[in-house]
């Protein structure tokens, strides 16, 4: 696991010292190992949670600076890709929201203790704890959780004005980005950017939304209305 995260660090331009790239392996095995007993991911191998764990989520840094920020990842799961993050940055001030108790008590009380890892833990639905979280974070992460309409009217709220809002995406992004226009104007945000990145030669997107108005009130609306009706 570690020659091939030093590899994709490389090839990604991204430099970490050794005991960032130990404690990133750490994570990455106490995956593979707590996978062993309770359904985490379905990627396995140390070499493929190098690549699409570990490496897929670092490419946020070459995204937006992250020094200082507050980040919070929307339907974490494993801790993707919030905990690579905050191994690499220190200074990010982490907020980790899924709706999975099993997944999120792991994060909590076993993977980021061990790693001496201070986050903090919103469990539940995203849609609700947009009313008490609204408008809250620099940046706003989430990958493989929805389509980017549906995706956009759960991330957007929690972004302030002036922040970000970064979905990790396969490829289909390009359609995803067209069917979303009209819910990232309706939800307070501006399209700004897509960026690309090889891994385990496969192209991953970052798109890259900038909120640049506030949220309507209305937004979010409850689950089933946001998947029937996408805006
Ligand atoms: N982001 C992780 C990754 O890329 O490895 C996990 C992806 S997993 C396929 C999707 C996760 O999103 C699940 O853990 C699920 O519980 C969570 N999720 C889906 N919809 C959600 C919602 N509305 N609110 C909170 N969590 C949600």
């Amino acid at each position: 696991m570690d020659q091939t995260l030093s590899a994709g660090l490389e090839r990604l331009g991204l430099s970490l010292d050794p005991q960032v790239r130990a404690d990133l392996v750490r994570f990455g095995q106490a995956v593979i190992e707590k996978n062993k007993v309770m359904n985490l991911t379905a990627i396995t191998q140390p070499d493929q949670v190098a690549e699409l764990h570990l490496l897929d989520s670092l490419t946020l840094l070459k995204v937006l600076p992250l020094e200082g920020k507050s980040l919070l990842d929307v339907g974490t799961g494993a801790g993707f890709p919030g905990v690579p993050l905050k191994l690499a940055v220190p200074s990010l001030r982490l907020t980790l929201l899924d709706s999975l108790q099993k997944r999120m008590r792991w994060l909590q009380e076993e993977a980021l203790p061990e790693l001496s890892v201070e986050a903090r833990f919103l469990t539940g639905r995203a849609e609700d704890f947009a009313q008490t979280h609204r408008e809250r974070f620099d940046v706003v992460a989430s990958r493989a959780v929805a389509r980017l309409d549906v995706l956009c009217e759960l991330c957007l709220p929690f972004v302030h004005q002036g922040g970000y809002f970064l979905a990790m995406k396969g490829a289909g992004a390009a359609e995803e980005l067209k069917e979303a226009s009209r819910a990232i104007q309706l939800l307070g945000g501006s399209f700004e950017r897509t960026e690309a990145f090889d891994i385990g030669g496969v192209t991953h997107r970052v798109v890259v939304i900038h909120k640049t108005r506030l949220t309507p009130a209305q937004y979010p609306r409850a689950w089933a209305r946001m998947k029937q009706k996408p805006l």
